[in-house]
């Protein structure tokens, strides 16, 4: 494993570095910096991926020929870790440029990637992911939504749930269900939808932390141009796999910036907190949890270390990621716990009471860490993806 980085690959880093000093929205990062909400934020997030494009930093591992930078797995590193550093936000559309994108690439027509691509990447269009439904999350392919060719459309009838930014998105990119008497993976296609189609009714979910990111989404009788199937009809599911193959490893230089700082973050809360009548850090125990994460943060490092050595000597993360997801998930939600503790009868203070230590920050990144073990795949699947592609046990079913 050489950690070193080549004398290009720092003029890089300077100049990554200056585009964030020159175009980070004002105040970002800052303690107190209000993010804005809703409409808002979305406008700023498709401000800060318009100048990320124009700079070169956007859809990095795309090939040129249709947008992209074709950056390598080191570039993309560096960019990652410098945005960390200075807690910068990711594009509006990333989500997009990571899953859609890539499969538009590989399986789409030529007039597909004509007409979404440039769009995707200029954040002109915002997209969503719809592929969980009431019952069907770790079993996706158990989905349920139908969609019957008749003619050159298709009819699309049923429910999605969780699905992030529905209430903004221009388009969504879906799993549905298109052969009923198929074995359940087999019947599956990879549909394009257009969110302003009549029939559609998005929800807003109110989350525990006050925000509402993520909706349900009700489709009664839409009409979808048959154009907009990606790859061949009950070929979705395998469509679905498609990621760019560096993507994920390129992340994990990043993932323990993140974690670090907020590792920092607590041990200047516990500096600035009293236990039992005196500092909190003369508690033996505050000391003793402290010291606990920092290990795991430790152990969490090198583990993103290894994948990203894995990346750069031409390899992919396979079920790595799986330990990076668990590690970073878990850690998070047992610091958060920690900060919890620390505030003691002020952690019942939201942002908007007097009193509230750091501005209630806390208390949202407490709530809003507990969907990290859900999201992206529980740690039950992480666990078992684990034990089967790491450890080479047998399956239970
Ligand atoms: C913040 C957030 C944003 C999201 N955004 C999107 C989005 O934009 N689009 C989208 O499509 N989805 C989205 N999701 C949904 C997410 O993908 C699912 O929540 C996730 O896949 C889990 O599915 P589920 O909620 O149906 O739980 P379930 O699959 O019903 O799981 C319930 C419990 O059973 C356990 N379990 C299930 N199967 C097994 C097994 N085989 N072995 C052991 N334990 C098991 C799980 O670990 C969990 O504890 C989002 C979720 C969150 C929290």
């Amino acid at each position: 494993m050489d950690l070193s980085f080549t004398p290009e690959e720092e003029r890089y880093r300077t100049r990554v570095r200056e585009f964030l000093k020159d175009n980070l929205p004002q105040g970002w990062g800052a303690p107190g910096y209000e993010l804005p909400k809703g409409r808002a934020l979305v406008e700023l997030l498709r401000d800060w991926q318009r100048r990320l494009l124009k700079h070169g930093f956007v859809a990095m591992s795309w090939p040129k020929e249709y947008g992209g930078q074709g950056a390598s797995a080191v570039q993309m590193a560096i960019f990652n870790e410098e945005c960390a550093r200075v807690r910068a936000p990711g594009p509006l559309n990333s989500a997009a440029i990571s899953q859609v994108g890539p499969t538009i690439m590989q399986h789409g027509t030529d007039a597909q990637k004509r007409r979404f691509l440039p769009a995707m990447i200029n954040a002109d269009e915002i997209w969503c992911q719809g592929f969980s439904e009431p019952n069907a999350g770790s079993d996706l392919a158990s989905l349920r939504t139908r969609a019957e060719l008749a003619g050159d459309e298709f009819i699309v009838n049923g429910q999605k749930i969780w699905t992030s930014y529905a209430q903004y998105a221009d388009w969504c990119y879906m799993l549905v269900r298109t052969d009923t008497a198929a074995p359940k993976h087999r019947g599956i296609s990879y549909l394009m939808v257009d969110m302003k189609s009549p029939g559609i009714t998005v929800k807003p979910l109110r989350q525990m932390h006050g925000g509402q990111d993520f909706n349900e989404v009700f489709f009664d009788n839409v009409r979808v141009p048959r154009h907009n199937l990606i790859g061949t009809l009950n070929d979705g599911w395998r469509v679905s796999t498609t990621t760019l193959a560096n993507e994920r490893g390129t992340n994990a230089l990043s993932q323990y910036v993140r974690y670090e700082q907020i590792f920092n973050d607590l041990v200047r809360l516990a500096r600035a907190s009293r236990r039992h009548g005196r500092g909190a850090l003369q508690d033996a125990v505050v000391r003793q949890e402290l010291a606990r994460h920092y290990v795991d943060l430790q152990g969490f490092k090198y583990n993103c270390l290894r994948v990203f050595s894995a990346i750069t000597n031409g390899g992919s993360p396979g079920g790595e990621g799986s330990i990076l997801k668990l590690l970073w998930s878990e850690l998070n939600q047992r610091m958060q716990e920690t900060a919890m503790a620390l505030e003691a009868a002020a952690s019942q203070l939201t942002a908007e009471s007097a009193g509230a230590v750091e501005a209630g920050r806390w208390q949202v990144s407490f709530l809003r860490s507990r969907a990290h073990t859900i999201e992206a795949g529980t740690s039950e699947i992480q666990r078992n993806i684990i034990a089967q592609r790491v450890l080479g046990l047998p399956r239970t079913n």
